[in-house]
């Protein structure tokens, strides 16, 4: 590993923000331990910079939402314009119109919008809308999906494997508190598999709700749901009378202009936007038909909430959606990604490394296995063991990957030529090094 890279201030910070905040962070997810927990001076562009000074090619982006880059001074520059509203007043603004119609012009299925702060926020009231909506209480989930911490979503798929190598699924909550009964409410079904939602449907889609899905799956390896699939649950959607509910939390303004909707082909009826949508200032979206947002009121569900289309966040989101609508930023976006993929599986190939790469350039994810992964089980049969040894000496060496395999690289519009080049000749040394310490120990 790198001799030089050292981050005894962020070791040190841990020890003393542990006292104050569990696992010494603000977000579960956040939190590597004690000894790899990183903490962040500032980011610009494609590049973060921690507390010890060292320098980081970013591909988390946190998560997703940086997709102009860090620190983006048009977008930096609107959202302080938006500070001359004074806050939020428990009224509405006149931008709110224009960034709903912004998003309707870009996205096909989309004539309504409501605006909240988080992914969690609008997943919640999306999945409360379709059940007032439809006078049901039931939803169907996909294995390996993710849709923020609101109860009934958090709900994460488990592995088992054999001696055999056999792969036992079972859906679990994220943690404790999150209450039992709810597992009642909903069945969690394979991606690509239309026959497994079919006879879910067929038992109980008279309960049902909506399908709550992430077209490819951006929390378990970019798993891309296949074309004839789509068409099927669409279709078995429209004859149970089931609301398509399609997550756009990490592909909405990136994967297309119009979302995964607009890369796949599909429409959905309701769908949630976030991460991408404001370049990093908390805010987030449902939308969808008409007929079903219109029922959003005190006849039909609630939403709402004092910090709905925060004037600051609200004006960050007019202005990264018009550059995303408006100029060439998310081909260059998906250039870039195609550009990375094609110069790590040269590295790759040439060392007979096994891979292949999923879901869209933008968002890759990269799996040690022949063939295309198409569902969780997919990514549990995989040898992600040796992402995790890759991505450990990749984030030694100044490029920031995630270290569970199952987030994708997330590009932005400023990853540039340096960082592309930074990158190839980094993982180039990592990946030896991965290859020379497991010949060494088989
Ligand atoms: N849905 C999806 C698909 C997500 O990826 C996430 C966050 N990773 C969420 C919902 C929750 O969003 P947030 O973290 O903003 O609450």
């Amino acid at each position: 590993m790198s001799d030089r890279y050292q981050i005894k201030k962020s070791n040190a910070h841990y020890a003393k923000a542990v006292n104050r905040l569990p696992l010494g962070v603000s977000s579960n997810y956040r939190s590597w331990g004690p000894d790899e927990t990183l903490y962040i001076s500032h980011g610009k562009g494609a590049r973060l910079w921690d507390i010890d000074g060292n320098e980081y090619v970013d591909y988390r982006l946190g998560f997703g939402p940086a997709i102009l880059g860090y620190g983006d001074d048009r977008v930096d520059a609107a959202a302080r314009d938006g500070m001359n509203v004074g806050g939020p007043t428990a009224l509405s603004t006149e931008t709110e119109w224009a960034v709903a119609d912004r998003i309707a012009g870009m996205v096909d299925s989309v004539e309504m919008v409501r605006f909240a702060n988080s992914g969690t926020e609008a997943v919640m009231a999306a999945l409360r809308l379709a059940r007032s909506y439809t006078g049901r209480s039931r939803h169907i989930m996909i294995e390996g999906g993710y849709h923020g911490l609101s109860d009934g979503v958090l709900w994460e798929t488990h592995h088992e494997v054999d001696a055999s190598g056999n792969v036992a699924l079972e859906v679990k909550p994220e943690g404790k508190g999150v209450p039992p009964l709810l597992r009642t409410l909903f069945d969690a079904v394979p991606l690509n598999d239309a026959g497994s939602l079919e006879q879910v449907l067929k038992e109980r889609g008279d309960d049902v709700a909506a399908l709550l899905i992430e077209v490819i799956l951006g929390n378990a390896g970019s798993i891309a749901s296949e074309p004839a699939y789509l068409q099927h649950i669409r279709s078995l959607c429209d004859e149970y009378g089931v609301i398509l509910l399609i997550d756009e939390v990490k592909t909405g303004f990136r994967v297309a202009r119009g979302g995964v909707q607009e890369l796949m082909g599909v429409q959905a009826d309701l769908c949630t936007f976030a991460k991408a949508m404001g370049n990093g200032y908390p805010i987030s979206a449902l939308a969808g038909k008409a007929e079903i947002m219109s029922t959003i009121g005190p006849e039909g569900s609630a939403q709402g909430g004092t910090y709905a289309a925060h004037p600051v966040s609200l004006a960050a989101a007019e202005k990264t959606l018009e550059i995303l609508d408006e100029t060439d930023a998310l081909e260059r976006i998906a250039r870039y990604g195609e550009q990375l993929q094609g110069a790590l599986s040269g590295l790759l190939s040439a060392r007979g490394v096994v891979h292949t790469w999923s879901g869209h350039a933008s968002m890759g994810g990269i799996f040690f296995t022949e063939e295309a992964p198409r569902n969780y089980e997919d990514w549990v049969s995989s040898d992600y063991e040796f992402y995790e040894a890759l991505s450990a000496r990749l984030i030694r060496s100044g490029i920031l990957v995630e270290p569970d395999s199952r987030e994708p690289f997330f590009i932005s519009a400023a990853h540039d030529d340096s960082c592309l080049n930074e990158t190839v000749e980094k993982f180039e040394v990592a990946l030896d090094a991965v290859l020379e310490e497991r010949s060494g120990s088989s």
